[in-house]
């Protein structure tokens, strides 16, 4: 599921680019440290910031292994120019932190295990042209434990932080009381389906739905029983259309169904069935029945007009006693099926 954290981890991953392509180009340019001569040429440097830039206009559309290399990029960069001994062990350390923390916070696991490998091995080299054995060993050994523990804590954070975006998402889009999809996410699927409608010269219907005199069963019975109610009616639609048919929670007592690559005769018959499902049921809690208006997509130029002219037929199948389907069409207004 994409959280909306593609674009975080390509302009993160720019910015880490840049940097590098930055500090390599400084130490080309300005050696320093003395123990060696700079090891990347200015031109290379200036196709790693070139790489950066399209990284941060183009980056949303890189796959792992891209953003993978990018990162073994970065990392070779920054050992070539910490082997000049120019920022000390310590500094090494934190400038190989940098991708390593990019890597736990944005690629799969074993894509973060690797770049950990690949800044661990890295910082082995650059300790190794600058040290004797056991100081180099001691270094190496104190390093691999800060990368590996910091990018373990950010894969954990990131981990709980991905598992409750995924809850809140679908908290958002959903009814808490009957469980059935809201009005904002069916409003998005009702947009995605008429535009699909209009490219592939296909139909869909739509069913508004509305639960007869409720207000009298709240009245009656209670809250409590009134809930239970559009629970069970919730569930009933549910059981009666296909998986790939939404039924949402459009208002208090409304509901709303998409039928995909449906016309509206289909529907009459998906919308009698469920009419007939709903008046039949008599367990948990007291009786009722619903009444649909139906719109097919052939007739309605927008998502609006298309669930103006359902709202239209339920409203008529009101008039004409509830408990019933009624189809709407937008020049002749409305006509009723028999009940
Ligand atoms: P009609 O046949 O014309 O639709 O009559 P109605 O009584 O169903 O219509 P009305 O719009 O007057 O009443 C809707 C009722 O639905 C009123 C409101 O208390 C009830 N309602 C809305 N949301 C909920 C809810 O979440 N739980 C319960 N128990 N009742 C609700
Ligand atoms: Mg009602
Ligand atoms: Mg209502």
């Amino acid at each position: 599921m994409d959280l909306g954290l593609t674009r975080l981890r390509a302009h993160a991953t720019a910015i880490l680019v840049a940097a590098s392509a930055a500090l390599a180009g400084a130490a080309a340019a300005a050696p320093f440290g003395g123990h060696h001569a700079p090891l990347i040429p200015a031109e290379a440097c200036a196709l790693v910031a070139v790489c950066a830039g399209v990284t941060w206009r183009f980056g949303e559309r890189f796959g792992d292994f891209t953003i993978v290399g990018l990162i073994g990029t970065v990392i070779t960069l920054v050992a070539l120019t910490a082997s000049t001994g120019a920022s000390g062990p310590t500094g090494d350390v934190l400038l190989l932190l940098l991708p390593a923390l990019v890597a736990a916070c944005f690629l799969p696991l074993r894509f973060t295990v690797a770049a950990l490998a690949l800044c661990s091995g890295a910082y082995l080299w650059v300790v190794a042209q600058t040290m004797t054995f056991g100081p180099a060993a001691l270094w190496w050994l104190s390093a691999t434990t800060v990368l590996a523990s910091a990018s373990a804590t950010v894969v954990v954070l990131r981990h709980e932080l991905t598992a409750t975006l995924v809850e809140l998402s679908g908290l958002a889009r959903h009814d808490a009381l009957t469980g059935l999809v809201n009005r904002r996410e069916f409003d998005e699927r009702l947009a995605e389906e008429l535009e699909r409608c209009s490219r592939t010269r296909q139909n869909c219907t739509l069913l508004m739905c509305d639960l007869d005199r409720f207000k009298h069963v709240n009245d009656v019975h209670g809250h409590l029983v009134g809930d239970m109610v559009l629970k069970r009616v919730a569930r009933d639609l549910l059981a009666g259309v296909r998986a790939i048919d939404t039924v949402a929670r459009v208002g208090g007592e409304e509901m709303a169904i998409l039928l995909v690559d449906c016309a509206s005769a289909d529907g009459y018959e998906v919308a009698e069935r469920l009419r007939r499902a709903v008046a039949a049921r008599h367990e948990d809690g007291p009786m009722v029945t619903i009444s649909i208006g139906i719109a097919d997509s052939s007739a309605a130029a927008s998502a609006a007009e298309l669930v103006g002219a359902a709202d239209e037929a339920l409203y008529a199948a009101k008039r004409a006693g509830r408990d019933r389907v009624g189809y709407g069409e937008r020049a002749t207004g409305p006509v009723l099926w028999p009940a």
